[in-house]
């Protein structure tokens, strides 16, 4: 047995799940990937050991088993394992179970005193909802990194208190888990004819969309631009989906192996070694190592699954943050090809969980955005980029922008009016100049704007324009249209001027 040290905030977990049981009968525990949630629940079960009572940990994957009998034996704890083709010891006080056999033997197998659910969001679907109500004497502590079920329902049908540990921010401090660099790529993806049950994507319309080549190929591209060697987990669709971007990669000489849950255990152990050794560095599946599955090494992760779940983007997107001793400076890389930022934010967000029935409303967007340059998903606030150092003109700009210039009409009236003697002075004509002027007197940048129109001569100076005021290529292409409309209409003084508008 390893000598186990618990962390300062580890301790604090402990206590705090302490706490709640002398009030509440079912907590629900908050932990990031990376808090050492086995470690704590192992010395929270440990300790009722201890004191003479029973706990039955159950976890729905038989991987997990493995792994937390593992973590239990470096504990010290003795345990039994209820799962089929094992044989059982219910006399042990701390029993280990998978979810669906633990279901099946519940007449069997006596209620313990302490009742753990590990990766507790499931706890809702019906087999776990079985066991909780078979033992509903028992003390429960449930444990997750994202209490929140998938299509919005609420824990707080099952649990009635909730005990958070750190942040992901605060376990990077630590060094609990590694800094990353979040890359997203500007994406032809359209996910609009994608159904949606249940509050997730149906996966075979993913697959639809996702396994058109053109994305495959951008998936090697940007391995290749922004994690180039590094190894990888690539989550896909669906097997045939993995199977075609394992294929890509290997196509392009980057050794690539597709890995499922029909694999057979004996070629998934030597795939998996392999790719822990270097032989293999980009390791495809779908979903199979998205809960708890341990694959060490890995520097980076490729998303090519579109999700609408919050607990799955934060297992995906976490999973190569874990430090890795031999580089002590590593920085994972994450690499979104879904928009997944966008939907839930960088996976260091610091969410508002609650165990009220109606959580408050998220925002419609979350307060990210991806640098045109190099595609690093930032913070919104955010001014330069800190990867190549791409100034941003941020949304709330824009729109602050875009608000002023709709509403020119009468301010920009009374601005010029006022002005009048010192423009001719100056004699801009370019939207530099007229930059210049607006910072002088403090005008606004529609105004520059404005101006600068009236000097525009082609859509490549009304392109200029908008490059310097911070508007989008769109209100080029609506001005210089419509700039065409009134010279049309005013076709004598055109042709006065002697110049024919040209259409670029
Ligand atoms: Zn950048």
């Amino acid at each position: 047995m390893d000598e186990i040290i618990l962390r300062e905030y580890q301790r604090q977990f402990i206590e705090d799940v302490r706490n709640e049981f002398e009030q509440h009968k079912r907590v629900v525990g908050v932990a990031p990937c990376g808090a050492g949630k086995t470690i704590m629940t192992g010395w929270i079960i440990r300790e009722a050991t201890q004191r003479g009572k029973r706990s039955i940990f159950f976890v729905h994957r038989h991987e997990l088993i493995r792994q937390t009998s593992e973590t239990f034996d470096r504990l010290g704890i003795e345990h039994g394992i209820i799962a089929s083709g094992v044989k059982s010891q219910l006399d042990l006080p701390v029993q280990i179970a998978s979810v669906q056999t633990l279901a099946r033997r519940l007449k069997t197998v006596p209620a313990p005193d302490y009742l753990i659910c590990d990766e507790c969001h499931h706890i809702l679907a019906n087999t776990y909802k079985r066991i909780v109500d078979a033992y509903s004497d028992s003390y429960l502590l449930g444990v997750t990194a994202t209490p929140q079920r998938m299509g919005g329902i609420n824990l707080g049908d099952v649990f009635t208190s909730m005990v958070k540990s750190l942040t992901v921010d605060e376990l990077i401090a630590l060094g609990n888990l590694t800094d990353f660099k979040y890359f997203a790529t500007s994406s032809d993806i359209n996910l609009k004819n994608v159904k949606i049950k249940f509050g997730e994507y149906v996966n075979a319309d993913l697959a639809k969309v996702m396994s058109n080549q053109k994305i495959i190929g951008g998936i090697v591209e940007n391995y290749l631009k922004y994690a180039r060697g590094k190894s990888a987990i690539c989550y896909c669709v669906n097997i045939k989906h993995s199977k075609k971007v394992a294929a890509a990669f290997n196509n392009a000489g980057i050794i690539a192996a597709h890995v499922d849950g029909e694999t057979p255990s004996q070629t998934r152990e030597r795939l998996v070694e392999d790719f822990r050794l270097g032989k293999i560095k980009i390791l495809c599946n779908a979903e199979l190592f998205s809960e708890g599955f341990d694959v060490p090494n890995m520097q980076a992760v490729i998303l090519a699954r579109p999700t609408k779940s919050l607990t799955l983007f934060i297992q995906q997107a976490l999973r190569p943050m874990r430090p890795d001793l031999n580089d002590p400076k590593k920085v994972a890389i994450i690499i979104d090809h879904v928009q997944n930022y966008s939907r839930f934010g960088l996976p260091n967000a610091v969410h508002a969980w609650s165990l009220l029935p109606n959580p408050p409303k998220k925002h419609a967007s979350a307060p990210v955005k991806s640098c045109p340059e190099c595609g690093l998903v930032v913070a919104l606030a955010q001014e330069t980029c800190p990867e190549c150092g791409y100034k941003f003109v941020t949304e709330e700009e824009k729109e602050e922008r875009l608000k002023e210039h709709t509403g020119y009409g009468f301010r920009l009236k009374k601005e010029i009016s006022s002005s009048k003697g010192r423009e001719i002075v100056h004699a801009p004509r370019t939207p530099e100049d007229f930059l210049k002027i607006a910072k002088e007197r403090k005008y606004q940048i529609g105004w520059v704007a404005f101006r600068a129109l009236e000097h525009a001569q082609s859509y490549e100076d009304c392109v200029h324009i908008a490059d310097v005021c911070g508007y989008k290529r769109g209100w080029a292409w609506h001005k210089w249209k419509e700039r065409q409309e009134k010279l049309d209409s005013r076709t004598p003084f055109r042709l006065r001027g002697g110049e024919k508008i040209r259409m670029i």
